[in-house]
């Protein structure tokens, strides 16, 4: 007997349909939804099966596998990292993901993650910021103006209120871009010529800068008391953004510390250097800002279970969508075990 007919297509969420979702329900609505799936996956994390990511390296970037698994759904994202890709028009950051069924083992949905990542890290980035940055803050540097640029800052306004930027990006084309897009959505920005500038007034730097190599976008000086760091772009062995003496007076917080280690701004320190899992802050087992004056730091690299939240968070949605396509991912022949027959009746 085959499966029944739902089962055997794949719901597919292409990059047209991403769009659609994301409009349709407004970007900030998009992300802050997405940050609850987040968190509640957050707060059971002890319950998944984690592993770091499979990484091949090359000279120019990195393709990357990244699986989760719970008691009844199992996800993977492919993505890459290649900074130079942008001078050939391409994207940094591509990604697709797949959301699976753990008692069959079947796909239940095909994604488009390129829009889903930047939506991902966003959300995740504000969910850290909510427990660790100053809870006056209203004013955020946004060191980095490609393409996760807008989305870190709609999150950051969705999830804490934050809507004045100062902008800062090598490229001052891509500082106009970002400029134009967030201006256009009601931010107060303001374009800076360097990165000392940026930071002037800001109680949350986020820094979204993409090169393959340990980078100083954020020296020591320019980190004062009581400010909260959200590091994105250093996401890979031999790739960072900050100083090491940031991390020596900073409260660390990251995502899975055997996958930090190895990519995260911690790979400059020694490998028994305290960091804090942001899970357990987000769980309720340790504390958030623990006062005026400390620093912090989210180490962020980009972990499975965000992925595994945001194609949950897709499913989720797309049950509710008309018109969503099917893809013919999955053979069905009338008896599971005559699968080369049904070649032959086909022929
Ligand atoms: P992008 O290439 O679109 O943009 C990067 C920007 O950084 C460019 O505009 C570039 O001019 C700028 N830049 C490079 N060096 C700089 C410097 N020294 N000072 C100021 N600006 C500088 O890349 P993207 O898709 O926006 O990704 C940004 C970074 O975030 C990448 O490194 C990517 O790997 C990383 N990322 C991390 C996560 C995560 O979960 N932590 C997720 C997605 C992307």
């Amino acid at each position: 007997m085959s499966a029944p007919a739902a089962l055997n297509v794949v719901p597919f969420v292409s990059v047209d349909t991403m769009m659609k979702l994301i409009n349709r329900h407004g970007a900030e609505r998009f992300l802050t939804e997405l940050a609850a799936y987040i968190e509640e996956d957050f707060r059971r994390w002890e319950s998944f099966q984690k592993t770091a990511r499979v990484a091949a390296h090359s000279p120019d970037g990195v393709i990357e596998l990244m699986p989760a698994s719970h008691d009844t759904l199992y996800a993977f994202k492919y993505v890459n990292g290649h900074p130079k890709n942008t001078r050939s028009g391409r994207q940094t950051v591509t990604a697709f993901g797949l959301l699976a069924d753990v008692a069959t083992g079947y796909p239940i949905l095909l994604s488009e993650m390129t829009l889903l990542t930047a939506m991902r890290t966003a959300a995740t980035s504000a969910v850290a910021a909510k427990y660790l940055a100053p809870p006056a803050a209203r004013t955020m540097a946004l060191i980095g103006n490609g393409a996760q640029s807008e989305f870190q800052a709609l999150a950051f306004r969705a999830l804490l209120g934050i809507d004045r930027l100062r902008l800062y990006d090598i490229d001052p084309a891509a500082t106009r871009k970002c400029a134009a897009n967030l201006a256009r959505l009601g931010f107060d920005v303001t374009a800076c010529a360097g990165v000392a500038e940026a930071v002037q007034g800001a109680q949350i730097v986020t820094t979204a800068t993409a090169d393959k190599q340990c980078a100083t976008i954020l020296s020591d000086n320019l980190v004062g008391a009581g400010m909260h760091i959200n590091a994105i772009g250093g996401d890979c062995p031999g790739k960072t953004e900050l100083h090491r003496d940031i991390l020596l007076r900073a409260r660390i917080l990251v995502e899975y510390p055997p996958q930090t280690r190895v990519e995260g701004e911690i790979q400059q320190l020694p490998p028994d250097h305290p960091v804090e899992e942001l899970w357990r802050v987000i769980a309720g087992q340790a504390p958030g800002r623990r006062g005026a004056s400390e620093i912090t730091l989210f180490d962020s690299v980009g972990f499975a279970i965000e992925d595994f939240s945001a194609l949950r968070y897709v499913r989720d949605q797309v049950l509710l969508m008309p018109g969503v396509e099917k893809l013919d991912m999955l053979a069905d022949p009338d008896d599971p075990r005559d699968l080369f027959g049904m070649i032959l009746r086909a022929a």
